[in-house]
């Protein structure tokens, strides 16, 4: 079982158990435990998986490298909010390390501003970019030493919440650093995830292991030597209508790890709720999809998303006959044995086309109605 990733504890009870249908080439497993520390109260899920199995996951999926042509403009919006934060502690000379840089967004974005000492460090492919604005090292991002690059700041923006081994990234983080210097994170809120059900269930994925309050994020840092500068609680552009709660720390290298002890056992109250309102909007979504299929079970499914694999994996789902999966870029070939395939130029025009998202279902409509496919679509129930 999986010890606590902020308290290392092993001490832990389930509050929650997600079942998802997955890739039929998948290496996680398709049963999560979502659990909360005896200790200290933090919430995290457990697959009973190896963090060789996430690291095989990672390098198959494209998703983190697909803005190497540059970012959305709401990822522009939300690397923004990360550098408004950041600006404070920065002068022109700073080196600036980002941990985690994927398609390198952040770092551009930084040179824009006129940072001119820039690095970027991930386990994907190096960026396109990386050459003409920033350095970059492939690494892994439990086994590393960014010694060599004498930075002042690490950044770690939307990287914390998907690492298995929390403790060995920062043991590394902190012998990376030399005292004095910071290190910045920001991670999803996981205490205001009940402000924001827009999507059932939508914080707890294959991808999103470990649920922080700020509390615990403030733990962590100090229970691994680092002293708070600031905490900042905040909400960040993540799509065109929906501002995501995250929380930043800032923390110093100190000399000394000295630990000090928090709890934070409101945590759970916090997500039991979530979990009872992610319910509810399960429930209305399915009954809706039901109503308006009246006696068809052959149905098409567009797109391939995390909505997707929560929603086949439902009794109701496994009732119907989907025909296929449509996904502009498909990450796997079958899930469930269903076919999964950017191509809808043969789709039989009797079939339903059911739009799996929520967040961007008027686009998709509308991208579908484009290419002039004459299937009935249905939208999921939006509350
Ligand atoms: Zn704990």
């Amino acid at each position: 079982m999986r010890s606590c990733p902020v308290c290392q504890s092993i001490q832990s009870h389930e509050i929650f158990k997600m079942r998802f249908a997955v890739p039929d080439d998948f290496v996680i497993g398709n049963l999560q435990s979502v659990r909360s520390c005896q200790n200290c109260g933090m919430i995290f899920s457990d697959a009973g998986k190896m963090q060789e199995a996430y690291n095989r996951y990672y390098a198959s999926s494209i998703k983190y490298t697909a803005d190497l042509e540059g970012p959305s403009e709401i990822e522009t919006k939300r690397l923004e909010h990360v550098y408004q934060e950041l600006a404070p502690y920065l002068n022109a000379n700073t080196v600036i390390l980002d941990f985690g840089c994927g398609g390198g967004g952040l770092l551009s974005l930084l040179a824009r501003m006129g940072q001119k000492n820039l690095i970027g460090a991930d386990p994907g492919p190096r960026p396109k970019i990386a050459t003409r604005e920033f350095d970059f090292a492939h690494l892994s991002l439990t086994e590393f030493d960014l010694r060599e690059f004498k930075p002042d700041i690490i950044l770690a923006t939307g990287v914390f919440e998907h690492i298995l081994d929390l403790q060995k990234t920062m043991d590394h983080l902190r012998s990376s650093l030399d005292p004095g210097k910071l290190l910045y994170v920001q991670v999803p809120d996981a205490s205001k995830y009940e402000c924001g059900v827009i999507s059932p269930f939508q914080d707890f994925n294959l991808e999103h292991i470990n649920h922080f309050s700020s509390t615990h994020l403030m733990q962590l840092f100090e229970a691994n030597g680092f002293e708070i500068i600031t905490v900042i609680e905040s909400r960040s552009p993540h799509t065109a209508n929906y501002l995501m709660p995250v929380i930043s720390v800032i923390g110093k290298r100190s000399k000394q790890v000295s630990p000090i002890a928090r709890n934070s056992n409101s945590l759970e109250g916090s997500i039991l709720s979530y979990i009872s309102a992610s319910d509810r909007r399960l429930d209305q979504i399915l009954e809706d999809l039901e109503k308006k299929l009246g006696t068809k079970s052959e149905v098409y499914l567009w797109g391939g998303g995390q909505l997707s694999l929560k929603l086949l994996g439902t009794p109701f789902f496994q009732k119907l006959r989907v025909m296929r999966i449509i996904d502009r870029s498909p990450t796997t070939r079958t899930i469930n044995g269903i076919e999964v395939s950017e191509k809808f130029t043969d789709l039989l025009p009797d079939v339903p086309i059911i739009i799996a998202s929520t967040l961007h279902a008027s686009e998709i409509q509308q991208h579908i109605l484009g290419l002039g496919l004459p299937n009935p679509l249905f939208q999921l129930f939006q509350g």
